[in-house]
């Protein structure tokens, strides 16, 4: 179970479709926050042999 965000409103609900407008209410974090960044391993890897 997570927070979700309007992707109209910006109100947070915990289920698909907002509650105050009806559209599509999405996970306010994207992918490329996860923890588990391998692009973001290899793009440090890439700078650090570019010095
Ligand atoms: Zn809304």
């Amino acid at each position: 179970m997570s927070m979700k965000k309007c992707t109209s409103c910006g109100t947070y609900t915990l289920k698909a479709e907002c509650p105050a407008c009806g559209k599509i209410a999405a996970s306010p974090h994207p992918a490329r926050y996860s923890p588990n960044d391998k692009y973001g391993e290899y793009r440090r890897r890439m700078k650090k042999e570019n010095i």
